[in-house]
């Protein structure tokens, strides 16, 4: 069974404004600095809850500023944090005395950009979690975790397709175009929808990957076998499916749904207390093996990285 959101991975500018909104502003804990497993010159950043726990992880590949997205049909096009009830008070005084833009998103939620454009919602409910993050938020108005994702698609019917009839989803409503992985499940809802006809027919309409939007959307499985029966499944079903990946902190496949949207499947296990206490996570630089040795290298190449102070 597919259990929820396990991470959103998107594309930013620059590593320290990242740095500085989602542990800084938002107060998410970097629990992970490591680099691109396929571009080592480049961080890939990692944020969550105090332990980084699946269903709370942000991630981010820093590209710098050279290259520009632009948020579109083919993506995943919100995502949404969930906070406690009753704290949005809090948040629009946080975000209004930093010159943050925010809207209001209906009675419980804003609606927010990270400072590269990332489009993000929060929104108020009952969540679990500890509120544990990076400190600057206090617990009990803390982001708990991703509560969905919304995915923008040319053609919903087909995606709507995958999710129900092959990933397993549940409609959450009666319109029939909110889901869940896990009926109840806090962190597990993905939105369907489409845009209007004259905007899909344009094709700048279309999104195009790049800073300021999201590169793929994660879902959980809870072990190996789990996943090595959904890369059996998806093939039986047509999906090109990548083989597994070794990403350290969780194992994934991949493939793309009907919209063109990135999927990946990944492990709850082993988590990212795999390589260092979990009291010091996301405080050293850590590299997959095959990068240790060049560690020095890229050391001098990676920006340093300051923790925000506030
Ligand atoms: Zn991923």
């Amino acid at each position: 069974m597919i259990t929820g959101i396990h991470h959103v991975t998107a594309i930013a500018s620059d590593p320290q404004l990242n740095l500085n909104f989602y542990a800084g502003v938002l107060g998410l804990r970097l629990v992970k600095k490591t680099v691109n497993f396929d571009d080592p010159g480049t961080y890939h950043l990692y944020y969550g809850d105090g332990l980084g726990r699946p269903g709370t992880i942000l991630t981010f590949f820093p590209y710098g500023p050279g290259s520009p997205g632009r948020v579109g049909i083919g993506q995943v096009t919100e995502t949404a944090l969930g906070v406690p009830k009753g704290s949005l008070d809090y948040w629009r005084e946080r975000l209004a005395v930093r010159g943050i833009e925010f809207t209001e998103a209906g009675a419980d939620a804003l609606r927010l950009a990270d400072p590269d454009g990332l489009r993000l919602t929060l929104e108020e409910g009952e969540y679990p979690g500890d509120g544990s993050g990076s400190g600057t938020v206090p617990p009990e108005f803390a982001i708990r975790g991703i509560t969905g994702v919304v995915l923008t698609v040319r053609d919903v019917k087909l995606t709507i397709h995958l999710l129900t009839e092959i990933m397993g989803f549940t409609p959450q409503n009666e319109n029939g175009q909110v889901f869940e992985a896990k009926p109840g499940a806090s962190f597990a809802r993905v939105a369907v929808i489409d845009l209007p006809e004259e905007l899909a027919a344009n094709p700048r309409a279309r999104g195009l990957n790049g800073v300021g939007t999201v590169h793929h959307v994660a879902f959980r499985v809870p072990n190996d076998a789990a996943q090595e029966e959904w890369l059996a499944k998806l093939q039986t079903q047509g999906f090109h499916v990548s083989p597994v990946m070794d990403r350290f902190y969780f194992h994934s496949i991949y493939y793309r749904e009907p919209g063109g949207i990135l999927f990946e499947l990944a492990t709850d296990p082993p988590g990212f207390a795999a390589d260092e206490p979990a009291e010091k996570l996301g405080e050293g630089l850590k590299l997959p093996e095959q990068y240790e040795k060049f560690r020095s290298e890229l050391e001098a190449h990676l920006p340093p990285l300051k923790m925000p102070q506030e």
